[in-house]
């Protein structure tokens, strides 16, 4: 598939699925619940109520895992270039939401005064949002994406015991539609979602095409099997051969 979501042997085009407005306000409860339910109760609810405030905002950064991507120490550099890169995308130039752990915008590293000076500007901006000691700062990017149908950057693939309590029959779709994931060469490079669906389908002219997992990641296209109907072929033989499909 070429980025549009044209197969390139075939040249059909496959289909975007909206994702419906109130199953995404339902599950955004779902995770309120959750989340409360985790968390310190107060703690979250806080948070709901600071979000309230503030937002909503064009995307939402996972701050502890972009700053840590690919690096040894947390860098500050590399998250302000996020950042300032999304900013640049934001249509009204508003800068994303930062959730990053009471840890990391106290001592060590953000007592640095470079780092000191950033923490400063998005916290003055109503960007940044520290989650309290003892926190999960899963529940909070996650939330605050879902609350705000905003992009979610992060290059957490989202698998673990946390995401399965979310179930399979809305989350996976939803990521599929929201998440950015990253690389980086000069600066970031943004990965937006996909604008076509990763499901089985036919496409109107009666070719089937089939996502597989194999180039499921940031650096590699997903690889997908075209199935075409040879059409002046079939149209003379009988019904079980019509269900053959040329390969
Ligand atoms: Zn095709």
């Amino acid at each position: 598939m070429n980025g549009d979501g044209v197969c390139r042997r075939c040249g059909e085009r496959l289909v975007c699925i909206d994702i419906d407005p109130v199953e995404t306000e339902e599950f955004g409860r779902k995770l309120a619940n959750l989340a409360c339910e985790r968390e310190a109760k107060a703690d979250f609810t806080g948070f709901q109520e600071w979000l309230e405030h503030h937002g909503p905002f064009d995307a939402v950064v996972d701050g502890a895992n972009i700053g840590l991507y690919n690096q040894k120490n947390f860098s500050f550099i590399q998250l302000n270039s996020v950042v300032n890169g999304l900013r640049q995308l934001s249509p009204t130039k508003k800068l994303p939401l930062i959730v990053l752990h009471s840890r990391r915008v106290k001592g060590g590293l953000a007592d640095n005064p470079s780092n000191k000076k950033l923490l400063e500007g998005w916290r003055r901006a109503g960007a940044l949002y520290a989650t309290p000691y003892g926190s999960n700062d899963d529940w909070y990017w996650l939330y605050a994406a879902v609350k705000s149908r905003s992009l979610l950057v992060t290059n957490d693939e989202m698998r673990d015991h946390l995401f399965e309590l979310l179930g399979t029959s809305f989350f996976p779709r939803w990521k599929e539609k929201h998440q950015v994931r990253l690389t980086f060469k000069r600066g970031p490079n943004f990965h937006m979602p996909p604008p076509y669906s990763i499901v089985i389908q036919e496409s109107e002219r009666g070719s089937w095409h089939i996502p597989t997992i194999s180039g499921d990641d940031i650096e590699t296209l997903r690889q997908w099997v075209c199935a075409t109907r040879d059409i002046d072929a079939v149209s003379f033989r009988s019904a079980p051969q019509l269900a053959q499909m040329k390969l």
